[in-house]
């Protein structure tokens, strides 16, 4: 029986997650875990005050240990327990803690059933996993890997795998209902992320000079994620329903503001938001590539189910090929050069005319490095799209390397096919 009298009256519920790998601390492997089990339980109202990594070894994990344990409520802990020889974090806990290794009997029935279904043979190796620490508590029969909890000195301490799907659906369905069912009282935090594209961040900020006299309690965070701009509104309540009625107002209040550079709220990307206003409106694109090298079309082929409006593309990058494959004159090409409103407008009602699509983009320009001119310095890039209407295009000048030219200018292009299907006036360019 858990008993957590004192620690209920520390208020804010505060917590520390440990990851342990030497691939960790070596460099190998990114740290996600860490990650993800701070922003959900930062999002259900639990405070995390430290993260730490360390590796595989007994001193390093008993010392985070301890010294997790005397700060806080509870203490997340993934990593190594899994079958190989550096999977030790069960030995490690068992003599930190000094609580015998004993034999989990329903989660050895459980690792034995799992191996069989796999057509293995069980083995000692496998039946360490089940080897936990004495007092210690089977997480959730369900995932795929167990992990354990245990109380000590009023701390509870989840132990999950490392292999990150599986840290998640732990946190997800174990330890975070957990928490929430013993500590009732916690206050819900509620995040929502509005992404932005075609206003740089100081322009943004300009404009929070004037809204965040608006914007009450939440806590405004402004992130780059190139190109693109990312904002969150975060902000903490007794009761979800009155932060989802304050989210939804900063919401309304910052879409006025911005206008349509907010192309999307939450996890969804520039190419998913495309599909969405392309099937909704019914209409079919397709794309001509020159100086994005395929980019627009992987973007966009990157969405499940993008064939119902995506009908293909072709990558022009030489001037032979502008004009064999999509019609491009020479005498165009000659005159305003590969990189002009002239070529790419060319270019966008060749592809349409050709994959006989609603819609046609087109993309020219210098990635760089080389290839600059003074009037046509490297980062200019041309855009056109050809409907049955009109045919408009425009000149941008994007900074940064060959990377970030591509990867701007294949968001433009995404940007625009958004812009016109939702009628809102494309981006001023050069
Ligand atoms: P383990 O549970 O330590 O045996 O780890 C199993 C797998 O999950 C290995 O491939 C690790 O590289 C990976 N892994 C462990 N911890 C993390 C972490 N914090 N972030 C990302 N991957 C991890
Ligand atoms: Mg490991």
């Amino acid at each position: 029986m858990i008993t957590l009298c004192e620690k209920r009256e520390k208020w804010p519920v505060q917590g520390e997650i440990i990851t342990i790998g030497n691939e960790l601390t070596s460099g190998m492997t990114l740290d996600v875990n860490g990650w993800y089990a701070a922003g959900r339980l930062t999002a259900s109202g639990l405070q995390v005050t430290r993260i730490t990594s360390v590796g595989d070894d007994y001193a390093s994990v008993s010392q985070a240990l301890k010294s997790a344990m005397k700060e806080s409520s509870f203490v997340i802990v993934t990593g190594g327990l899994g079958s190989t020889d550096d999977d030790i974090t069960n030995e490690i806990v068992s003599k930190a803690l000094q609580r015998p290794l004993c034999l989990d009997k329903e989660m050895f029935e459980i690792i034995k059933r799992h191996t069989a279904s796999h057509g293995a043979e069980m083995c000692r190796s496998l039946e360490k996993m089940a080897w936990v620490p004495d007092g210690s508590k089977m997480l959730s029969p369900e995932g795929k890997a167990c992990g354990f909890s245990l109380v000590e000195n009023d701390v509870r301490l989840y132990f999950l795998p490392g292999v990150p799907d599986q840290m998640r659906y732990l946190i997800d369905h174990a330890v975070i209902p957990e928490l929430r069912s013993l500590y009732t009282k916690l206050p819900v935090t509620m995040c929502r992320t509005l992404k932005v594209y075609g206003l740089s961040e100081p322009r943004i900020a300009e404009i929070f000079r004037d809204l965040n006299k608006k914007t009450g309690k939440a806590l405004i965070g402004f992130y780059p994620h190139f190109p693109e701009n990312h904002i969150t509104v975060s902000l903490t309540t007794e009761r979800a329903r009155d932060g989802l009625h304050e989210l939804d107002r900063i919401e309304t209040l910052i879409r006025k503001e911005l206008g349509p550079a907010v192309f999307a709220t939450g996890e969804d990307s520039m190419a998913e938001i495309v599909g969405k206003v392309l099937s909704a409106r019914k209409l079919t694109v397709s794309v001509a590539e020159s100086c994005t090298g395929g980019l627009i079309g992987h973007l966009l082929t990157a969405v499940p189910g993008s064939s119902r409006y995506f009908l293909g593309g072709i990558v022009s990058y030489g001037n032979e090929a502008k004009t064999e494959l999509l019609g491009v004159q020479a005498e165009t090409l000659e005159d305003y050069g590969a990189v002009s409103n002239e070529t790419v407008r060319e270019m966008a009602e060749g592809v349409r005319n050709r994959l006989h699509s609603d819609l046609g983009i087109a993309v020219s320009g210098i990635a760089g490095p080389g290839g600059g001119t003074r009037e046509k310095p490297v980062g200019t890039v041309h855009l056109s799209l050809a409907s049955a209407e009109e045919t408009p295009s425009q000149g941008y000048r994007f900074w940064g390397n060959r990377h970030a030219v591509k990867l701007n200018s294949a968001t433009m292009a995404l940007d625009w096919i958004r812009r016109y299907a939702n009628g809102d006036p494309l981006l001023p360019g050069i």
